[in-house]
């Protein structure tokens, strides 16, 4: 589904590029995770397909060339073992530049969450802090993706604000180079998050929605499309045309109508509550979940 819209939408961007109304300028962010011994030859394919369509940049730019094109920044996010051995040697071969965001807490040890299905990095090893000092610095920079890899929407703003600050400044002490970006593990995010990371001094924040990257000359929040080795070549030629930029709205959306149905639902159920049903207050009382109810509109 999500294919057939994105490539209706790439039609739409060739025919109105035809007629001399398309941007002159896009970029998307990819958002790895990781490249296992298996993947690495897929892994090869979508970077040589990568370089024929699009121009490698870092993810730390402040803003585009000011030349027609298409630009693509290559991430990869929990920092872990895979992106050295066997995403490196692909990415030198063709001098494209690449992010990695590292979980701090973790560094040498094996991850234990799994970023929703889009990468399970559960088992998977995390680089250490002595594989970290040897990346080379012309060709790899190095983000924050938290200490702990929490859902920070759920989390109180002390605990954002250590998560966030915290591995900006663990990286920056150990490492010797500044750290200037952050993504957010599991790709949410909320206002307290992105005011915490303002604060905390970050340059940019990425996120997991596919929008289209670097719009904007101080553009603070960055969207990223998720990629994995099973992408097929048509798709990741969507993913880097921006065909997928639809998503976020559509989630929104979706997101929407879910709470409008949801409270509707509430409602009618109170409303048609039967008459020999025992008061409200009673059921709340013993029930002591008061919480739960919704007084009908
Ligand atoms: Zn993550």
């Amino acid at each position: 589904m999500c294919f057939v819209v994105s490539l209706f939408v790439r039609l739409i961007d060739v025919i109105r590029a035809l007629l001399g109304q398309g941007p002159r300028i896009r970029c998307v962010v990819l958002n790895y995770h990781t490249v296992k011994p298996a993947e690495r030859q897929r892994f090869a394919d979508q970077m040589d397909l990568l370089v024929r369509v699009a121009k490698p940049i870092r993810a730390d730019v402040k803003q585009l060339p000011d030349k027609q094109g298409n630009y693509v920044a290559v991430t990869f996010d929990d920092g872990l073992e895979g992106v050295l051995d066997h995403a490196l040697p692909e990415l030198e071969k063709r001098a494209i530049p690449a992010t990695i965001f590292v979980v701090t807490e973790t560094m040498g040890e094996y991850a234990n969450w799994n970023d929703m299905g889009a990468a399970d990095a559960v088992g998977q090893k995390a680089l250490s802090l002595q594989q970290l000092q040897r990346l080379p610095t012309h060709l790899i920079t190095i983000g924050s993706h938290s200490m702990t890899h929490p859902f920070l929407p759920s989390i109180s703003k002390d605990e954002i604000r250590q998560e966030v600050l915290g591995s900006r400044t663990k990286l920056e002490q150990l490492l010797k180079r500044e750290v200037r970006l952050f993504s957010c593990p599991y790709g949410v995010f909320n206002s307290t998050v992105v005011n915490t990371c303002r604060e905390a001094g970050y340059e940019r924040v990425f996120t997991g929605m596919a929008t289209m990257a670097f719009s904007e000359p101080n553009e603070f929040v960055t969207g990223r499309v998720r990629t994995t080795l099973s992408d097929w070549p048509l798709e990741l030629r969507l993913k880097l045309a921006g065909a997928y930029r639809w998503l976020p709205t559509a989630i929104a959306w979706k997101r929407r109508m879910a709470s409008r149905f949801r409270r509707a639902f509430s409602d009618k159920a109170a409303v048609e509550q039967p008459t020999n049903a025992p008061p409200r207050s009673l059921i709340q009382s013993s029930s002591g979940s008061a919480g739960h109810e919704r007084s009908p509109r």
